[in-house]
């Protein structure tokens, strides 16, 4: 397989984390670029509109969609109240079934784990279909570095992680991985694959892909896939896609492997029914995915298909500090895209901009817990707190609050800059007293005198105005007026 991978992958990864680490390069540097690209807004704006418009057509035709709302938080809260309890369950009965199962305490135990479980069977061709669990411990580019004695070819199969594979990209949305990219860029990276000119159109490039990746279905030693759901009570995962790859990852290997993040778990098999009814609706406006698999184990007796050996591997990767915590809410997702779709921050700016895995919302919440305030501390300021994304989010996780609190923290940290710090402290003081409240708002309007025409603020403080509208302050307050008897 013809790739620009692994050397500019690792330099598109390297670069980001330069960039996040380092504070040289962080959210708005990255945005900035991101505002100025009009092909990439142009596609943003096609995907998110059509998802949202999708969403909203299937979720008003759903009358019990509050209550699945409802119920989706609250099973999701009672699973992390109980979580050791269900991990347990879960990796018993995964074990009956003949499977195995093994805790990983970070990325790097997993990485550990599927790449001497690749020597142990002398493994060459992966196949994977699509999983963010696997793109968080970057299992692609770790494998080929810290196995290169294997020479292991690790294909992804959903075409469009195919395609951000094969251009040595990552993708830019938990639902959409390529949606940064506009068809004549997807012909450019299909074409150079093939080693010929391919015309510009889906049927082509469709056929193409699906010729290719064929080839590596049925080759593939083992199959990489990750969990929408993980259900304790039978030990199954679901996987909820609409390529049919997974199945084909699941299904033709000898060896099944599965990464899944811990917090993935449900309890029990009917409260799949909650979840797949709002994931679907929620992601891509659809009623229910075109393959939604639920898998158990290894193939039984007397079973047709399955894989002969079944591997889970449940991942911690700093999930479980998170537990009984104010940032507890934050496991409760079940990636469906739905809060991206509806940011104005992210409509603006796309994923790449976030500079990790998850992107919007949901990743300028987790990426900090994750990782660190310190390695992501612009991401919560990455937000208008217009609270869009909770209205969205089908499990109803308040994340505007959510990102509230990490500010807040970083406050309390000293991770917050000596200027925010100020100006928080003056506003504070300000608004709990009315004499001052009174002063600030009389020389607010005596300020603003100079400005009235055309209204940009000076100096850096033009940044703000350059782009949005800065009402004026009015004449005089509602206490004036009402002191007039208005
Ligand atoms: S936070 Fe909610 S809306 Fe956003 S991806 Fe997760 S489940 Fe979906």
């Amino acid at each position: 397989m013809e790739t620009e991978k692994p050397a500019r992958r690792r330099e598109t990864e390297d670069r980001r984390n330069e960039g996040i680490a380092s504070g040289v390069e962080g959210f708005n540097e990255r945005a900035r670029r991101a505002v100025n690209d009009q092909q990439l807004h142009d596609s943003i704006e096609l995907f998110t509109h059509k998802s949202v418009a999708g969403r909203n057509a299937v979720l008003n035709a759903l009358p019990e969609a509050p209550e699945l709302r409802e119920r989706a938080y609250r099973i999701k809260q009672e699973t992390m109240a109980n979580l050791d309890r269900y991990l347990e369950q879960m990796a018993d009965a995964v074990e009956a079934r003949g499977g195995n199962v093994f805790f990983a305490t970070d990325g790097e135990d997993a990485v550990r784990y599927i790449g001497d479980l690749a020597r142990e069977k002398g493994a060459k061709v992966i196949t994977k279909s699509k999983s963010m669990a696997t793109e968080e411990i970057e299992l692609n580019r770790r494998l080929e570095e810290d196995y290169s004695d294997l020479g292991l070819e690790i294909v992804e199969t959903d075409l469009g992680e195919w395609i951000a594979q094969l251009a040595g990209d990552t993708p830019s949305h938990i639902v959409g991985p390529i949606l940064h990219m506009n068809r004549k860029r997807i012909t450019e990276v299909l074409s150079r694959t093939a080693g010929e000119e391919l015309p510009p159109d889906v049927e082509a490039l469709g056929s193409f892909a699906r010729r290719r990746l064929r080839e590596k279905f049925v080759t593939a030693d083992i199959g990489i896939t990750g969990a929408n759901f993980g259900v304790a009570e039978t030990g199954t995962v679901a996987t909820i896609t609409n390529e049919g790859n997974a199945r084909l990852v699941t299904s033709v290997p000898p060896v099944h492997v599965v990464v899944m993040g811990i917090e993935k778990l449900v309890p029990r098999f009917t409260d799949l029914s909650v979840f797949v009814r709002l994931l679907a609706r929620s992601g891509t406006g659809q009623k229910l995915t075109v393959y939604t698999n639920f898998i158990t184990g290894p193939r039984g007796e007397g079973e047709l298909d399955g894989a002969e050996e079944f591997h889970l591997i449940l991942m911690d990767n700093g999930r479980s500090k998170l537990l009984g915590t104010e940032f507890e809410e934050a496991l409760y997702c079940i990636r469906c895209g739905a809060c991206l779709n509806v940011c104005p921050v992210y409509r603006q700016t796309g994923g790449h901009a976030y500079g990790s895995t998850y992107s919007g919302p949901i990743g300028a919440v987790i990426t900090p817990l994750l990782k660190g305030q310190g390695e992501a501390k612009d991401l919560p300021h990455a937000s208008s707190l217009c609270g869009a994304c909770w209205e969205a989010c089908p499990v109803g996780i308040p994340l505007h609050d959510l990102l509230l609190k990490l500010r807040n923290q970083q406050v309390e940290e000293g991770l917050a800059g000596k200027a925010q710090e100020i100006a928080f402290k003056g506003f504070e003081s300000t608004m709990k007293r009315p004499v001052l409240y009174r002063i600030s708002s009389r020389a607010g309007r005596l300020a603003q005198k100079p400005l009235k025409k055309d209204r940009p603020l000076p100096g850096p403080l033009g940044a703000w105005t350059g782009s949005r509208d800065l009402p004026p302050l009015a004449e005089k307050s509602f206490r004036e007026l009402w002191k007039e008897g208005i």
